[in-house]
């Protein structure tokens, strides 16, 4: 697992990703490991936690062979004057020593593929731990260097003295070129004659005070020409005389520390752990953030689709409820609209016949009407039963296909064959019988012209039927 590099870590304010990256670089994986410092500890290729430190003891101790390459800073060149001005007491070295500038890369790397021994015992071969496979050098914040070596140990001695972490400190051994007294007396100068430090024109010694040219107190270092020197082995010792040496990642947190960055101590502190709480715990609690996080996210999501769900489940069977009560309500108000529209159409059939009865019975009216003044005369079958006669069809024919009114109309304007009882004659007959010259139709009333039509006979026609009548009377 990565972030993305200045992300901040969750849970943990102030805590970036890069934060880490620079002083956990086993926190990363993959790509970034190879941009991230070099690997600190590893066996067969393999960086290394601690559970795996203890089982490579365990192995080391069954008689298993194990080896292990570690990178180490094997010792520290600081940035400073030079004479060393005595206020800067703290930059020098518990031997007094130093290595000039000039040409101190080449010495730094000719440790290549010299010997790894512990307590710079370098009168026997029981002393040699492994092999320094490879050194340069890393430029310190304050512009010194640091001699970084990669060595190889074999011996179960070193390897067991690493694992169980009681080799972490170191020293360089060297040696001047020529090796005559001569050649030494070349190599080494003093710091503020800067002449030989064995010549007689210096009467000091490393760790004397002397006054500088300024007047101001000096401290007297043994100064190594860097260009006469080269190194012959690295060593595991209790008390280096440089500060800062150690295993790669150790010395380099604890060199930070004292530049007063102190950024490890942030990050622990941050995590809510103690001082001295190792790396792996930090990197342990860092993961632990990272999955409760990502845990929270997670159960924080489903919670909310969970209720979600839940209240949508809720609408729908309210929905659901509401949609039943609507069905039955509606079912029921069908129920009664049918009903009701059956009534309508029941009552509007009752009154459709009321109606044709009454109709029918006008027309009686009209037809009886017809008959008791004369005008209609009745017709008898051979046995003396009235039968409708042509003119009571005409008349039941005109009511029902030009209306009551035109049929009445009709009727009082034929000729009373037989009056029975009173004399009826209608204004409008007299005035038409009585209407002599112009045309027909002109003497016809709108009704008459109505009757006339539904006879089939022309205006004149009509008006001569009805002036026959008229002449019959
Ligand atoms: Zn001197």
């Amino acid at each position: 697992m990565r972030l993305d590099k200045g992300a901040q870590l969750p849970g943990v304010q102030g805590l970036t990703d890069k934060l880490v990256a620079d002083l956990l670089p086993e926190y990363f994986t993959g790509e970034l490991r190879t941009s991230a410092p070099p690997r600190v500890l590893a066996a067969n290729g393999q960086g290394l936690s601690r559970d795996e430190r203890v089982e490579l003891l365990e192995q080391l101790n069954a008689g298993k062979h194990v080896e292990l390459d570690i990178e180490i800073i094997a010792s520290i060149e600081p940035a400073k004057p030079l004479p060393l001005p005595a206020s800067q007491r703290e930059l020098a070295n518990a031997n007094f020593s130093r290595f000039h500038s000039v040409g101190i890369a080449s010495f730094i790397r000719s440790f290549k593929d010299q010997p790894f021994l512990r307590d710079h015992n370098q009168g026997t071969i029981l002393a040699k731990g492994g092999t320094i496979t490879a050194a340069d050098y890393r430029r310190g914040d304050d512009g010194g260097y640091e001699f970084i070596q990669r060595v190889r140990l074999v011996e179960p001695w070193a390897v067991r003295g690493v694992l169980n972490d009681n080799i972490k400190e170191f020293s360089i051994g060297w040696m001047w070129r020529g090796g005559t007294w001569d050649d030494l007396k070349t190599a080494l100068q003093c710091s503020v004659c800067r002449t030989s430090l064995f010549g007689s024109d210096c009467p000091c010694w490393p760790g004397d005070v002397m006054e500088g040219d300024d007047g101001e107190p000096v401290i007297v270092e043994a100064l190594w020409l860097s260009r006469h020197v080269y190194g012959i082995e690295t060593s595991a010792v209790l008390y280096p005389a440089v500060e800062g040496t150690g295993i790669f990642d150790m010395s380099a947190l604890r060199a930070l520390k004292q530049r007063g960055h102190g950024k490890m101590d942030k990050i622990l502190k941050q995590l809510g752990l103690s001082e001295d709480s190792s790396r792996e715990d930090a990197l342990a609690a860092i993961k632990q953030l990272q999955e409760k996080a990502s845990n929270d996210v997670d159960s924080s999501a489903l919670s909310r689709l969970e209720s979600r769900a839940d209240a949508a489940g809720k609408d729908n069977e309210r929905l659901e409820t509401l949609l039943a009560a609507e069905r039955e309500a509606h079912a029921a108000a069908k129920v009664q609209l049918d009903a009701a529209r059956a009534e309508l159409a029941g009552l509007a059939e009752a009154a459709e016949e009321a109606k044709a009865a009454e109709d029918q019975a006008r027309i009686d009216g009209l037809v009886e009407r017809a008959k008791n003044e004369g005008r209609l005369p009745i017709q008898r079958d051979a046995k003396g039963d009235e039968v409708e006669s042509g003119l009571e069809k005409s008349i039941r024919n005109i009511a029902k296909t030009s209306g009551f009114e035109v049929a009445s109309e009709y009727v009082s304007g034929l000729a009373q064959v037989a009056p029975l009882s009173q004399t009826a004659q209608s204004s409008t007959v007299t005035k038409t019988r009585t209407s002599e010259g112009g045309d027909a139709a002109s003497q016809l009333t709108e009704n008459q012209l109505k009757v006339a039509k539904q006879l089939g006979l022309t205006a004149e026609q009509y008006l001569a039927q009805l002036n026959k009548s008229q002449a019959t009377n």
